[in-house]
């Protein structure tokens, strides 16, 4: 089983209503890989500039991610900075500075192009396509988008709809990209243009899974403390994905633990600045999240409704 991701390797500054974090190891590639390599060996596809620190590769080394597919170029490595409000539920990006990602063409190294579960993380759709002519016979690729290319490169992202399995995005990025406020009907809008299963992550709300026959809703970890939530949507995905890898299937039972898992794993991301969780994560509190959470899902059926009252 190989799981292989291209997408950012980013220096983060992020500003939370409990601290600020300056040129923190971020990126949605970083955040994905963090999370998936709980499962599986992950391959990770992306650029650094010559300012990326050895503490960031060290990290994803720990993490047993195969990096022969980053390269580092001369330049500076992408930067995003954003600042979140009271209530952590929203986010503004304060500035996005590409670097080296301005010039990044994808080569997936030749080890990486058999690569059975692929996911694509957000970056210019232009580039995830070029991703996806380069692998060979995946057996699910995955992708995640954001409001910046909905709006900017509208019509390569349809596109690139037509040719994945599954999409996972927020509420929001939903909304805009079916021009539907209704979420149910705009994952059916979403299915019609290719992905058989749609995912709308809603934050600390949970997260709806749409298969062709099925809906499943996952509901949001109920965190006493959430100090940075930047990352839980790559981590989520990270999750779902190395689950998925590991369970070999794509039956709905598969499914439904999968989110299950990106549910546990993006819960963990945001209890900390940048990708700090995922250094003394133990596999042990992943297993208890997780039985938490279908302990929090279990209810008896039925009692008898009465029909004359
Ligand atoms: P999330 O909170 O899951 O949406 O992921 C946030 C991560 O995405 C941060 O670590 C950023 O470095 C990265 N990011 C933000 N904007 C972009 C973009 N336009 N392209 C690629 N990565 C981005």
């Amino acid at each position: 089983m190989s799981l292989l991701v291209v997408g950012s390797v980013a220096l983060d500054t992020v500003e939370t209503p409990f601290g600020r974090a300056e040129d923190a190891i971020g990126g949605s590639a970083t955040y994905f890989t963090a999370a998936a390599s709980y499962f599986v060996h992950t391959q990770l596809v992306g650029v650094v500039g010559a300012d990326f620190p050895k503490g960031g590769i060290e990290f994803l080394q720990s993490r047993d991610v195969d990096l022969s597919g980053l390269v580092r170029l001369p330049g500076k490595s992408f930067r995003w900075s954003g600042v979140y409000s009271f209530d952590l539920s929203s986010r503004e990006t304060l500035d996005t500075q590409l670097g080296v990602f301005a010039e990044f063409q994808p080569r997936i190294p030749e080890s990486f192009r058999d690569a059975e579960w692929v996911f694509l993380g957000n970056i210019d759709p232009a580039l995830q396509i070029d991703v996806l002519d380069q692998v060979r016979n995946p057996r699910l690729v995955a992708c995640d988008t954001m409001n910046f290319w909905i709006e900017g490169k509208r019509d390569t992202l349809l596109e690139l709809l037509s040719r994945v399995d599954m999409i996972l995005l927020n509420d929001s990025e939903a909304r805009e990209l079916s021009g539907d406020h209704n979420l149910s009907r705009a994952a059916r809008w979403i299915q019609a243009r290719g992905p058989r299963y749609v995912v709308v992550k809603k934050g600390e709300h949970g997260a709806v899974l749409f298969t062709p026959t099925s809906v499943f809703f996952a509901p949001g970890y109920p965190l006493e403390e959430v100090f940075d939530p930047t990352g839980a949507g790559d981590a989520f995905a990270g999750g779902m994905m190395g689950s998925l890898a590991v369970a070999g299937g794509l039956d709905d039972a598969d499914l439904r633990r999968a989110v299950i898992y990106g549910s546990a794993m993006g819960s963990f991301a945001v209890e900390r600045f940048s990708v700090q969780r995922f250094e003394d994560l133990r596999n042990g509190e992943i297993e208890e999240r997780v039985r938490h959470f279908r302990d929090m899902m279990v209810f008896e059926l039925p009692i008898p409704v009465n029909v004359n009252v």
